[in-house]
């Protein structure tokens, strides 16, 4: 607390990331990073950007590039991207890994009322779902309502009447990794669109295995994906996310970050993020084998009692009878593997597990089993 912060500051409870640890050496299996290294072509693509010169080959020194302003418009970036998802240029809005791009979702198409209309107002979205969403609404000041999820943790979009502020659903949902199918959401969608309300669905995760809503964004004006290469294409570092939807919605997102910083992309992400999309042959390989890790998973873990909600994401949430989430997370820490725990109503005796190697794997099951295998437990 300062004496020197507003009033929004002092309100604010900002999120909380996932521990990135500097001390230890642990198989890391909380922040949903993919365990395989990035595409070479990124990494040449990278130093390439580099290389070159403003002014020609031989002219000025390495890192010349880095003097100059990168392309606000991010042109190439988007028509990478747009070709690779079969959208318009026009369709795609660029971002500073998609954390930053449903920052500016939420000022760009949620409103703050007048507090009689608050009811109408209000977003919806699953009391169980990424945390970062109730931030950027409290950010923003715009009201929002939770919506229970089930027992089982499946989403019912019938519980997200039309009269609401507009929806944000993350599909496959994090942390819990159940997905929705496309009808259910492309319907909600068309509800939503006949009050002016948009539809955000936030596709972190699709690729592990759920229907992505982009092929279906030119039937739906109030329909945006939003979409990260932080854990699909390894590139969590890098920073490079994005949106697809229909242009009168990406005009609205530039507004707003034209209102902020029109340089979110720099010049790296930008020739690492389009060398990323580029490259689906080695994404889909690596991505495959982190689908197929996950499937053995499961069976491991089902094998030894633990409950697991069924999966289409890079992750795992999972729970065993008898020992607190909290037990199992600091047991799990103790034999040098970080997990995320989310101490929350509903949640806390679960664990969110990262779909790591199949040696990570093999590793983090042997470590559950001596877990519950401990007297006492
Ligand atoms: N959406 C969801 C559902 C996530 O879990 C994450 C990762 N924390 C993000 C978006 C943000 O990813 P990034 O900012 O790395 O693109």
């Amino acid at each position: 607390m300062s004496v020197f912060w507003n009033k929004r500051t002092v309100n604010l409870t900002p999120y909380v990331p996932g521990e990135q640890p500097k001390d230890r050496k642990f198989i890391k299996l909380n922040t949903n990073e993919n365990p395989y290294p990035p595409s070479p072509k990124v990494i040449e693509a990278i130093e390439q950007a580099l290389a070159i010169t403003s002014q020609g080959k031989d002219s000025r020194a390495k890192g010349d590039k880095l003097r100059l302003y990168p392309d606000p418009l991010c042109t190439e970036f988007r028509e990478v991207v747009a070709a690779a998802y079969g959208v318009k240029p026009s369709q795609v809005f660029p971002g500073n890994g998609s954390d930053e791009v449903l920052g500016f979702v939420f000022g760009a198409f949620f409103e703050t009322p007048e507090k009689e209309s608050v009811t109408t107002h209000s977003i919806l979205f699953p009391d169980i779902t990424y945390s970062f969403y109730p931030v950027y609404a409290d950010l923003w000041n715009i009201p929002y309502k939770t919506i229970p999820i089930g027992e089982d943790f499946s989403i019912n979009l019938n519980d997200y009447s039309a009269g609401s502020g507009g929806v944000i659903i993350s599909n496959p949902n994090a942390p819990t990794g159940r997905d929705l199918p496309a009808s259910d959401l492309l319907q909600l969608a068309r509800k939503l669109e006949q009050n002016n309300r948009v539809l955000v669905v936030d596709e972190a995760y699709a690729v592990f295995g759920a229907q992505s809503l982009v092929p279906h964004i030119n039937d739906h004006p109030n329909l945006l994906t939003v979409h990260t290469l932080s854990k699909s294409a390894s590139l969590a570092g890098l920073r490079v996310g994005f949106a697809i939807g229909s242009e009168e919605l990406i005009a609205g997102l530039f507004r707003v970050r034209d209102s902020f910083n029109s340089y979110t992309m720099d010049a790296l992400a930008l020739a690492g993020g389009s060398a990323a999309v580029l490259d689906k042959s080695y994404y889909e390989t690596i991505n495959q084998k982190v689908i197929a890790t996950r499937e053995t998973t499961v069976i491991g873990l089902k094998a030894m009692g633990f409950t697991v909600i069924p999966s289409k994401a890079n992750f795992l949430f999972v729970t065993y009878p008898g020992i607190s989430g909290q037990a199992l997370f600091q047991s799990l820490r103790d034999k040098g593997i970080l997990v995320r725990h989310f101490n929350k109503p509903r949640i806390a005796d679960y664990l969110r597990v990262s779909i790591g190697t199949g040696e990570d794997m093999d590793t983090f099951l042997s470590a559950c089993r001596e877990t519950i295998e401990l007297p006492g437990n």
